[in-house]
């Protein structure tokens, strides 16, 4: 099974996404981990995307596409895997199509702007493995570590509010087309688009997770 998690910044996807990779033992592929790895570690991408995500500006569709294709190949990601934050603009979209690359499910979760800037500035991550806790509605067990590991827990720069709001802009712009490009697939194409779900990201962490995974179930 195939999945792709879309959403705003702050939305809860990669939240969610740890209750679904538990739930079907399919692996994850998250261009926002991939990247911030290859940041972190210097290589040819991470020189080239460094300042872009600094600025909360999105990667060039070639480069992330390039990673997705290389993550695919490997037999583990092969079968089945769960898409967070890609694709994020039509290009991506069109490039899993134009690859055969067969998705299943897009779930969409949904959250007004003003909530989402509070998410974001409380969050807290967890770099090695991207678990992520908040502040106050989720918090871990001791302040500013991870429960897992009891690793520290970092505060990403382009989780600032300024930030933040420019990322919001950006989704409205290159990722929220991606809704009516995937509606209007299954009209067409309903045998082969993937099947469109929207959920509201405002409930309990708890509840989202439960009709979410009510969807994949059904499938
Ligand atoms: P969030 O989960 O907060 O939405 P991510 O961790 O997915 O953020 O992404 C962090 C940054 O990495 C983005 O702001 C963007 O610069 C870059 N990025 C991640 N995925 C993509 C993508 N599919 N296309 C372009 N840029 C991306
Ligand atoms: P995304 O991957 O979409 O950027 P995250 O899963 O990282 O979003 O969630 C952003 C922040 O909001 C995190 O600090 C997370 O703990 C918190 N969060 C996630 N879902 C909810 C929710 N339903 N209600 C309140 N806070 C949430």
């Amino acid at each position: 099974m195939r999945i792709i998690l879309l959403g705003p910044p702050g939305a809860g996807k990669g939240t969610q996404a740890n209750f679904i990779l538990d739930k079907f033992g399919i692996p994850q592929i998250s261009t926002g981990d991939l990247l911030r790895w290859a940041v972190k570690n210097g290589t040819h991408h991470g020189r080239i995307g460094k300042k872009t995500m600094e600025a909360g500006h999105l990667v060039s569709d070639d480069i992330v596409v390039d990673l997705v294709k290389e993550k695919i190949r490997d037999p583990n990601f092969s079968s089945g895997c769960l898409f967070d934050g890609f694709p994020r603009t039509i290009p991506q979209a069109k490039a899993l199509k134009e690859n055969n690359i067969k998705v299943d499910h897009v779930i969409e979760i949904k959250v007004d702007d003003k909530d989402l800037i509070e998410r974001m500035v409380g969050r807290r991550i967890h770099l090695a493995s991207g678990r992520t806790y908040h502040t106050l509605h989720k918090p871990p067990l001791i302040s500013g570590v991870d429960d897992i590991t009891g690793e520290p827990l970092i505060h990403r720069h382009d989780d600032d509010e300024e930030v933040v709001r420019e990322r919001l802009a950006i989704y409205h712009r290159q990722t929220e087309p991606l809704i009516d490009f995937y509606k209007k697939w299954g009209i067409i194409d309903p045998l082969n688009a993937p099947k469109l779900s929207c959920f509201s990201g405002s409930q309990k962490i708890e509840e989202i997770r439960d009709e979410i995974l009510t969807i994949l179930k059904e499938s």
